[in-house]
């Protein structure tokens, strides 16, 4: 019965109904939302009602809630009228709050309309400011402010803005006529033209407006609004919004919100501006008070990188008053919020306004840098500061930095501002499309461009590092590339850029595209010349070629991440075959390896000629002297990556790939063969290439992921598998001898029928039994199997029966659960993604939808039958920060990363412990 009624309730106060709350108020120091409710009013909309609620100076206004976006798009583009309704009474509020009226004639209200999506798309979608002028108000705006020049500014702003925007004018249109008159006045920069030239501005505007849509400038401001509201939820499908939010990871589902808010003006004259910043330095993590502003501007020209700003610091010189209350609203909002702020403002003949406060996004060395002080300030936990910090962003630190001697040899061509760290050095191309054809190429490019706008993120995404000739620390460019971890230099003026003849000069040089440069986005020096780079400060503290305590960083990171150790569940493993590989990942904090591939342990030096005798012998005899010859080299790989990993668990896995790998690949040998041939060689070569060949054509296969593999070839040739346990045992037993106790796991790939891993635990138990009794030593060790065909996780309960660990092969997994070759797959998974059948690449980042049930099932099944069944996955997926939220999720043990993903993976763990309880 209950149920019952809660059901019709929702039916009937579900959003897009009446009575259900669409639109939410701030001013006058109350507002209906707060800081938890982002979801529904996205960052911008939540910052100003917390802001609001606080007492601070934040002009009023109201945010369209994201509900009201996808029932924008669900209702074919339209917005029901109980909802246009409440906008209308919002706006009713907003007059009376802010003393003005939208289009009156004397006191016009001008409101700007922006979106706000949960997560920060800088630049991505749209934005309108100074709406609600028409050629009425815009003579009130000029009787309220006794400021002519001011308001046919604002209002050319406005249609252009508007124009381009809504109607879908290029901006072009515009800058031609603007240009037009500054020309025929005879003026250089914009601010010289007085209120007469841009009265002829604004007459011509409306011009391109009529000839271009066939429509006179819409004066009305209620269709101003509408048409402005639906226009910013239409950006959020922009082709360039789309493509950020795959690049990261950002559901479309979620839509942005529109707050639409009270205008007030950085332009009015000398006493105001406009800025941006920053409570700490987002660049290097540094507390210092970080960001830029313009005088006598307007929100967006800071952003937009067209003119470059002054340093904040200066505005303490200008506007001392409103300095110091800046200062004091943003080390509150940094108390507040616990986390750097990246605030803009804007002042109003010298009155303070703030207009939005959210967290600072920063690269991953200045994240290490404010987590670790931000808990020596006593401001955060370990705990939160565990939380603070973005595990792939971790991986930036790891990055390549120049070679100090070899950079300090070539001199400086010029220098622009360090926006984000890091060692860049490639070849110049000057456009995002070219930045991307030469990566797939294999090319190493740097984007160099005038100024970047949101549409090149495809090629910045690509690139080394981008480098541009305008723009703050705060543009586009710069906010972009950090949060990319791009190394970014931006505003290096001296660059003369000639996009269209493809070249750019800088100090008496010309560079063309193709050639290369370099630059460190530390210092902001940019040099013409390939400089190569060595390991990031991280590594070398690692490699021993740094001591610990010289590095700053290395400890600050190393604090952070047992700090992340405490608050795990999931061990941390990794995929490692060599001994050198084991011994990073030890350093790196891998306790365990999860999958040592035995195979590629083959393509050693001088081995792959004993490998290939042993798949050309016709008999087993042959076969196991070729199999004798490789047994000391595996038995001596696998004590070496024992030893390095000091007595942790570690999981060897005997043979998976298909034989033909190791051998000539068919279309090459019948060339050699053809052309033996035709120079008329006979004898020994020939016959060998001829031998060679028809074992290639025995073992070619259609489809060689489904073919003769894994624990098919184990059971075909127990001698392989022979070998490498005899291998591993006589391994163990040394060290066991030496007075390290290694238990080692055998792990039986590709397993799909418990019968299949009964042989080869026959086999595995046989020969170690007798390796053992031969080396005088008992010792303890486990067989297990991947599980990662479908069939082996349905029938887990059968093969727990025989194995003492799963670890979940997520790559195989995958691929046979969705039925898709993992070497194909590139072939049409971008159009997938374009159509939005997939969101993420399944390789990349794993199904929790479609695979997720079999490894649930798996593990149900395999704990029932085995209650402490050892689990861990070591699959791609097990140094993926999404995929490892549902590792935790399903209960797993370990999970199993690459030797670099090991960071990344142990912070990830603890975020996940701290945030999914296991079962959830
Ligand atoms: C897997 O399939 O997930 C796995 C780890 O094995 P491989 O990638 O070697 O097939
Ligand atoms: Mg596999």
């Amino acid at each position: 019965m209950a149920k019952k009624k809660a059901a019709r309730r929702s039916r009937t106060a579900g959003p897009g109904r009446a009575g259900h709350k669409h639109v939410y108020f701030f001013g006058g120091g109350k507002a209906d939302g707060n800081r938890n409710m982002k979801d529904l009013l996205g960052g911008k909309g939540s910052g100003l009602a917390e802001m609001t609620n606080a007492g601070l100076p934040v002009p009023p206004g109201f945010t369209i809630s994201t509900e009201v976006c996808n029932i924008y798009y669900e209702q074919d583009r339209k917005i029901p009228a109980n909802i246009d309704k409440e906008i209308a009474e919002n706006l009713k509020k907003l007059e009376k709050s802010a003393g003005a009226t939208l289009g009156s004639n004397d006191n016009p209200l001008l409101v700007s309309v922006r979106s706000g999506a949960k997560f920060s798309m800088p630049g991505m979608m749209d934005t309108i400011l100074n709406l609600g002028l028409n050629d009425e108000s815009v003579e009130g705006l000029k009787r309220r402010t006794q400021n002519g020049r001011f308001s046919f500014d604002s209002y050319r702003r406005f249609i252009q803005m508007f124009g381009n925007v809504v109607l879908e004018i290029p901006k072009e249109a515009f800058e031609h006529e603007f240009e037009e008159v500054k020309r025929a006045r005879g003026v250089k920069l914009d601010t010289d033209l007085d209120e007469n030239a841009l009265r002829e501005v604004v007459e011509r505007y409306k011009k391109v407006v009529q000839s271009r849509t066939g429509k006179a400038f819409p004066q009305a401001p209620g269709a101003q609004l509408t048409m402005a509201r639906d226009a910013v939820f239409r950006s959020w499908m922009n082709p360039r919004a789309q493509e950020y939010r795959r690049i990261y990871d950002i559901p479309d589902h979620i839509g942005t919100a529109v707050n639409v808010q009270m205008m007030v003006f950085g332009n009015t004259g000398d006493r105001s501006a406009t800025g941006v910043g920053f409570t700490r330095n987002p660049a290097t993590g540094k507390k210092e008070f970080y960001g830029e502003f313009l005088i006598n501007a307007q929100g967006e020209d800071v952003v937009a990188g067209i003119r470059t700003p002054q340093p904040i610091r200066e505005l303490e010189q200008v506007m001392p008053k409103a300095y110091k209350q800046l200062r004091e609203i943003t080390t509150r909002l940094e108390r507040h919020y616990r986390d750097v702020q990246d605030f803009e403002f804007t002042i109003q003949d010298e009155r303070l306004f703030m207009l939005q406060t959210r967290s600072g996004k920063r690269t991953g060395y200045a994240a290490v840098i404010i987590a670790t002080d931000l808990v020596a300030e006593k401001l955060v936990s370990p705990k939160d500061a565990v939380l603070l910090v973005d595990p792939e962003s971790l991986s930036q630190l790891l990055a390549p930095i120049f070679d100090t001697a070899e950079w300090k040899k070539i001199p400086a061509a010029t220098r622009g501002l360090p926006a984000s760290p890091g060692a860049a050095s490639g070849q110049v191309v000057f456009t995002a499309d070219d930045a991307v054809e030469w990566a797939n190429r294999g090319k190493p490019v740097v984007l160099v461009r005038r100024e970047t706008v949101p549409d090149d993120i495809h090629g910045m995404f690509v690139a080394q590092g981008i480098l541009t000739a305008t723009g703050g620390m705060t543009s586009h460019a710069a906010v972009v590339g950090r949060q990319m971890g791009k190394p970014s230099v931006v505003g290096a003026g001296e660059l003369e850029i000639d996009e269209k003849n493809h070249v750019f000069r800088v100090s008496g040089q010309t560079v063309k595209e193709g050639d290369f440069i370099s630059f460190d986005g530390l210092s902001g020096e940019v040099k013409i010349a390939q400089v190569a780079s060595k390991p990031s400060e991280i590594l070398q503290v690692l490699n021993k070629t740094l001591d610990a305590k010289k590095s700053d960083i290395f400890q600050r990171f190393e604090k952070l991440l047992s700090w992340a150790d405490k608050f795990r569940r999931l061990g941390i493993r990794a995929n490692a075959d060599l001994p050198d590989q084991a011994e990073l990942a030890y350093a790196f904090g891998a306790r365990g390896i999860g999958l040592c591939r035995t195979e590629h342990m083959f393509f050693g030096e001088g081995r792959i000629p004993i490998v290939q005798r042993m798949i050309l012998a016709t008999t087993e005899v042959d076969r196991r002297k070729a199999l004798d010859e490789l047994l000391p080299m595996q038995r001596d790989d696998f004590y070496g990556v024992f030893k390095a990993m000091h007595g942790s668990p570690v999981t060897i896995r005997t043979i998976d790939p298909p034989l033909h790998e190791f051998l000539p690949k068919r279309e090459e040998l019948m060339v050699e063969i053809a052309r033996l041939e035709a120079t008329g060689k006979q004898g020994r070569e020939l016959e060998e290439k001829r031998k060679l060949l028809a074992r290639v054509e025995q073992l070619h296969e259609f489809n060689p992921m489904l073919g003769h593999r894994g624990v098919r070839l184990g059971i075909t040739y127990p001698e392989i598998t022979e070998m490498q346990t005899r291998a591993i045992i006589e391994a163990a037993c040394r060290l066991n001898k030496e007075g390290l106790k290694i238990v080692p796991e055998i792990m039986i790939p590709l397993v799909g029928h418990v019968k299949e891993l009964k042989d080869q635990k026959t086999v595995v138990d046989r020969v170690a039994e007798e390796t053992m009794k031969a080396q005088g030593i008992k010792i303890k060790y486990l067989v297990g199997t991947m599980i990662e065909v479908p069939r082996g996780a349905m029938t887990a309960d059968q093969i727990a029966e025989v194995a003492e660990f799963f670890s979940f092969g997520t790559n195989d997994l995958t691929q046979l659960t969705f039925g898709f070759s993992r070497d194909d797959v590139g072939k049409f998974l971008r159009i997938y993604q374009e159509k939005k059948i997939l969101d993420k690449d399944p390789f990349a980042s794993f199904d929790a939808d479609g695979v997720g049930p079999v490894v649930r099932t798996a593990v149900q099944l395999g704990r029932k039958t085995r209650p402490g069944l050892k689990l861990g996955v070591c699959g791609e997926h097990g140094g993926d920060p999404a995929s490892i939220h549902f590792f935790e999720k399903v209960g797993l043990d370990y999970v199993s990363a690459s030797p670099y993903r090991i960071p990344v993976a142990r912070l990830a763990a603890a975020q996940a412990a701290l945030s999914v309880k296991v079962g959830d």
